[in-house]
């Protein structure tokens, strides 16, 4: 069944800790998120305004420990936007009030009613059929849909108004819910795969209970499922999955289809690449009523309870490849954002899986110090084959020096047909020299290279020559991996070989941590270098003959490279 995303607790001082603590130990998997330089929690955060943003834009549900307005005031922005909304809640510090603020269709009112049960305090419901039934009618628990919301709107109101209710079908959590039954009423709550008849009184939920197979690919797919769907009069909204053969694992019309009918696709090694085959392959119990294929060659399987979509066969797994940028959240792509909220797994080096959190606990992370990239790249092709989402994350971009090119290299090298079948995409980031170049100015606004002086994957007389090269052709030089501890003579070595070609004037750039906590940037010149400015976390820009700096108003420099190219400037 879908996982039950752990809360982001958030606490703003030392007051607060008891109480967040309490909440944790209520939720398997919650986090701590603690005000930076004020209290310790599990994951720090310096601004709460961003943090509260940024906590809901990825679907978190929020236990805010500070007053409701604030929360309120923080979220104001995002709540014009419709969208799916997790739960939000505001909690007094010392525990003494619970209320819930947002994400009524999202179990909000479940959560404060946990909470208040963990803290023995009364919760603030406000919603009026929650309050008279205790339970939101509207929300039933994962694996089943609600038919219509608007439909359903009117059956509560007519409830809270003293219809009394039946109820047709297997509703488990209803069972312990104060609702004003009777056998005979008109009015009832229909739990069925059964397509709604239209009829005024019912409150008809559907268990996602239903699995479409098909043999092959073929045209207008999502049409063809709804047509052999309604021709049984079942609903769509209790489709659970769509699944097809192996075979066809990378086929785009199939995904299409599963994306218009809102379901997972799956697939299943069916030998004869039938429908019925696909279906047969599947480890349905007994009691699944089959439907056999139609004209269309969709074949059906109806259960009475919600199926389980992780349980019919496997994905078809994901790898993706993305840059963080230099650092901060806001020069994050929201594709790689997307890719990351998506993903079951986090791959990469240690630093950069913590800089693209936090995350869920229902997302393994898979953080290295190991530097062996292709060793990476292959445990990640193993996940992704097992029908995994799969996260690789490099700093900057993924296709500078970093992930991407290893994970091509490891597909290259593979002859692993599930490897082949993985879908595989690659969402680029803000490297490190645009990053750079964007807070001194423009110096990369002309001709310019991008150069990694580590000779650890290629011989040094290589580096040299391309300097060289480099250096006379008068590009702007960008310079990844300038020196290491491994490395301690080699850039002095590199600057030697630039400055045996370009005037001492010549404009340089360093910026260190860019993007992060501790940035610092500085302008020089290639005369007053020292290898001594350098460490592995910096940037040098060494900039072409035409790189030029005037002063800002604020004291420091702006440097840019001029779009024009004379031969004599
Ligand atoms: N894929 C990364 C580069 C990885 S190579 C990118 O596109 O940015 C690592 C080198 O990048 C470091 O040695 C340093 O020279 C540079 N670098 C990475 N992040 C940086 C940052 N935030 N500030 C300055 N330099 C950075």
């Amino acid at each position: 069944m879908a996982v039950v995303t752990p809360p982001a607790i958030v606490i703003l001082g030392p007051g607060a800790l008891a109480t967040a603590r309490r909440v944790q130990a209520r939720y398997a998997g919650a986090q701590i998120h603690a005000l930076q330089g004020r209290v310790a929690g599990d994951i720090a955060f310096g601004e709460l305004g961003a943090h509260l943003r940024e906590c809901y834009t990825r679907g978190m549900p929020i236990v805010a420990l500070c007053a409701a307005g604030i929360v309120i005031r923080c979220l104001a922005p995002l709540l014009a936007n419709k969208g799916a909304e997790p739960p939000v809640l505001a909690l007094a510090e010392d525990g003494s009030a619970v209320v819930p603020l947002l994400g009524g269709l999202t179990g909000v009112n479940v959560m404060a009613r946990e909470i208040g049960a963990a803290l023995t305090v009364a919760p603030a419901i406000t919603t009026s059929g929650e309050l008279r039934f205790g339970t939101c009618l509207l929300n039933p628990p994962a694996g089943y849909a609600l038919a219509s919301l608007a439909q359903g709107k009117r059956f509560v109101s007519d409830l809270l108004a003293g219809a009394t209710t039946r109820v047709d079908g297997q509703a488990p959590w209803l069972e312990n819910v104060d609702l004003p039954l009777d056998a005979s009423a008109r009015h009832a709550i229909r739990v069925s795969a059964q397509a709604w008849n239209g009829s005024p009184d019912d409150l008809v939920i559907h268990p996602r209970s239903i699995v479409a197979a098909v043999g092959a690919p073929q045209e207008a797919l999502a049409e063809s499922v709804r047509h052999a769907l309604d021709a049984r009069g079942l609903a769509p909204l209790a489709l659970a999955a769509l699944v097809a053969p192996t075979a066809y694992t990378c086929d785009a019309s199939l995904a299409q289809a599963a994306t218009a009918l809102g379901v997972p696709l799956r697939f299943v090694d069916s030998g004869e690449n039938t429908a019925q085959a696909t279906l047969a392959a599947l480890d349905l119990a007994a009691n699944v009523e089959r439907y056999a294929p139609n004209e269309n060659g969709v074949a059906l399987a109806c259960a009475a309870t919600p199926l389980d979509p992780l349980a019919l066969g496997r994905a078809r797994g994901k790898l993706t490849v993305l840059g963080l940028g230099p650092g901060r959240a806001d020069l994050l792509a929201p594709a790689a954002r997307a890719a990351l909220d998506s993903a079951t797994d986090i791959v990469g080096y240690a630093t950069y899986v913590e800089m693209a959190g936090p995350f869920r606990a229902d997302q393994q992370r898979h953080a290295t110090d190991n530097r062996e990239e292709l060793q990476r790249a292959r445990h990640a092709f193993e996940l992704a084959s097992e029908g995994r989402r799969v996260a690789v994350v490099s700093s900057g971009d993924p296709g500078v020096f970093a992930m991407a090119a290893a994970v091509l290299e490891a597909l290259e090298g593979s002859d692993d047909a599930r490897w082949h079948a993985v879908e595989l995409a690659i969402v680029p980031g803000v490297s490190a020299a645009l990053a750079t170049a964007a807070q001194v100015g423009a110096p990369l606004g002309h001709d310019f290279c991008m150069l990694s002086l580590s000779d650890n994957l290629k011989p040094w007389a290589v580096i040299e020559k391309r300097l060289l090269h480099a250096a006379q052709a008068d590009l702007v030089m960008a310079f990844y991996n300038p020196i290491s501890r491994a490395r301690p003579w080699q850039l002095a070595r590199a600057l030697d070989i630039v400055r045996s070609v370009r005037a001492p004037h010549t404009r340089v750039v360093l910026g260190r941590d860019v993007g992060r906590p501790g940035e610092t940037l500085r302008a020089t010149t290639l005369g007053e270098l020292r290898t001594a400015d350098v460490d592995m976390r910096t940037m040098v820009i060494v900039g072409s003959s035409a790189t030029r700096g005037f002063a800002r108003a604020d004291g420091s420099e702006w440097i840019y490279t001029p779009r024009w190219y004379r031969e004599d400037a």
